[in-house]
C-alpha cells in the first residue's frame, strides 16, 4: 500500500471548557470513526489493562470515551484482551479480570463489560488464514476478538525491548493472539522447561491434551540428594527464608508430541515452563506481529487510536514502569495502523529526551543518540524494517499526513 494515509492528532494541552476526554472525542470524530456502520454491531475495543505494579497503562477514562462514542452510534462495545504467556496477573481470565478491576476497569468506569478474548485459560482461539503470510499461515486469534463485527484498537504507545516500540500493531497482533498465537510469534511455538524450578505438582500434565507431551517422573534418592546439594550451594530459599527442599517429582516436555498450545504455561504455579523467547529473532518477531495484525483486521471495519503519554522505555507487561523517556505528546487516530505507528514513533523521536531516564543513560553511555530513541534503548531492534514489512503485506502505509485537530 503506497498511498499516504491520514493520521489525526491532538496534543495534551487543555484550555477552558475542555478536557482530555472531550479532546479525545473530538479527535475520533474528526478522524471519521462515525463513518463505520456500528448499528447493532458487536465492537471489540482491544486494550491492555495493565500488569500489577505497572502504572503506565491507559486509564479507563480513555476507554469510556471510545465506548460512549460507539454506543452513541448504535454499536455494542466491549473491552477485550487475551492471556499472557508468562506467569503474572494476566495469564488466565480470572486473574486478568481481577487485575483489570484493581486498575479501575469496571462497567461503571468504562460503560461496558470486559470479555476475555481467548477464554478462561488462553486456549479459546480460532485459526485465521493469513493471506500471503510468509511466517504465519494461520494466526491463532482469541475467539471473542474474531467474533466481533467491528474492531477498534486503543493503544498506549511506549518503548519495547523486542520490537523497539509497542504501538498499535503490537497491541493488535501480539495482544489478540491466544497463548498458542503468542508462542508462535515469539518463537517456534514449543515451550522450554526448567526441571530445577519444577515442584512436581502435575498441573501441567492435567492441562495438556497431547498424550505423551508431558511426563511426571519420580526423582531417585540420589537425584534428590544431588539437587538438594545444589540448592544449598546456590542458597536457594523458599518464601519463608528456609533452604528449598528438592521435590520428589518433576516434569519433562517432549517436543515431539507437544503442539505448542501453551496451556501448560498458564497452569504452572512456579514458572518452570516458559515460552522459548529468542533475542536474535527480533525482525521475524515484528514480521509475525504484522501478519497476525493482518489476520485480526482483515475483512471487517477497524479503527485505531494511540495515546502517546507516559512513554516508558519498556512494555506495559512488566510489573513496573520506568520514568517516561520524553514529555507527553498527545493522542493519534487513524484507519491505518501502520501509518499510526510510524506517526507516533516519529513524534517521539522529534522530542527532547526527558532528563534522568533510561534513554539519557543510553545516550550518555554512547556519547550520542543514533537519531532513533527506540534503537538507542534496544539496539538489536529495527522498527522501520518491521513497519516496511507491514506495508509490504498491505496492512497499511508508512507514508502519512498528520492532520492536527
Ligand atoms: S504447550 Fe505442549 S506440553 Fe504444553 S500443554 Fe500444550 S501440547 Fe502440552
Ligand atoms: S512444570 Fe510446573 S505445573 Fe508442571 S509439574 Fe512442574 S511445577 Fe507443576
Amino acid at each position: 500500500m503506497s498511498q499516504t494515509s491520514n493520521v489525526y492528532f491532538t496534543d495534551m494541552r487543555v484550555h477552558s471548557n475542555e478536557s482530555i476526554p472531550l479532546k479525545l472525542q473530538r479527535l475520533i470524530e474528526a478522524a471519521g470513526m462515525e463513518t463505520i456502520d456500528f448499528e447493532g454491531k458487536y465492537t471489540a475495543i482491544k486494550m491492555h489493562f495493565g500488569e500489577k505494579g505497572n502504572l503506565a497503562f491507559l486509564r479507563p477514562n480513555y476507554a469510556k470515551v471510545v465506548v460512549d462514542e460507539v454506543k452513541s452510534l448504535g454499536g455494542k462495545p466491549f473491552l477485550t484482551d487475551c492471556s499472557t504467556l508468562y506467569v503474572g496477573m494476566r495469564s488466565n481470565a480470572l486473574d486478568h479480570f481481577d487485575q483489570a478491576m484493581e486498575n479501575g476497569f469496571s462497567p461503571y468506569s468504562t460503560g461496558c463489560q470486559i470479555i476475555m478474548g481467548d477464554g478462561l485459560r488462553g486456549t479459546d482461539d480460532v485459526s485465521v488464514p493469513v493471506e500471503g503470510g510468509t511466517y504465519v499461515k494461520e494466526a491463532k486469534i482469541g475467539r471473542a476478538v474474531m467474533d466481533a463485527d467491528v474492531f477498534i484498537s486503543l493503544t498506549h504507545f511506549k518503548g519495547h525491548e523486542n520490537t523497539g516500540f509497542g504501538g498499535a500493531l503490537k497491541n493488535i497482533g501480539m495482544g489478540c493472539g491466544s497463548r498458542a498465537g503468542k508462542m508462535e510469534q515469539h518463537y517456534a511455538g514449543k515451550p522450554t522447561f526448567d526441571a530445577d524450578i519444577c515442584i512436581g505438582c502435575g498441573n501441567c500434565l492435567k492441562s495438556c491434551a497431547q498424550a505423551g507431551a508431558i511426563t511426571i517422573h519420580e526423582r531417585t534418592e540420589q537425584e534428590r540428594h544431588d539437587l538438594q546439594r545444589r540448592f544449598e550451594e546456590q542458597g536457594l530459599l523458599t518464601a519463608r527464608g528456609t533452604i528449598r527442599s528438592a521435590p520428589a517429582r518433576y516434569a519433562t516436555i517432549d517436543h515431539e508430541y507437544c503442539v505448542g498450545c501453551g496451556r501448560c504455561l498458564g497452569a504452572c504455579p512456579v514458572g518452570a515452563i516458559k515460552a522459548a523467547w529468542s533475542d536474535d529473532l527480533n525482525d521475524p518477531l515484528g514480521f509475525k506481529i504484522a501478519e497476525y495484525t493482518k489476520a485480526v483486521v482483515g475483512g471487517r471495519p477497524c479503527f485505531h487510536i494511540s495515546i502517546v503519554i507516559d512513554v516508558s522505555p519498556q512494555c506495559d507487561c512488566f510489573g513496573r514502569n520506568d520514568a517516561p523517556i520524553v514529555p507527553n505528546i498527545g493522542m493519534f487516530a487513524s484507519f491505518d495502523p501502520v501509518a499510526l505507528d510510524v506517526a507516533c514513533a516519529d513524534a517521539v523521536n522529534a522530542q527532547h529526551p526527558n532528563p534522568e531516564t533510561e534513554l539519557t543513560e543510553h545516550i550518555s553511555a554512547h556519547g550520542t543518540s543514533s537519531g532513533d530513541y527506540f534503537s538507542d534503548l534496544a539496539p538489536s531492534t529495527n522498527w522501520r524494517t518491521y513497519m516496511k514489512y507491514a506495508e509490504q503485506i498491505e496492512l497499511g502505509s508508512t507514508s502519512y499526513r498528520l492532520v492536527e485537530v
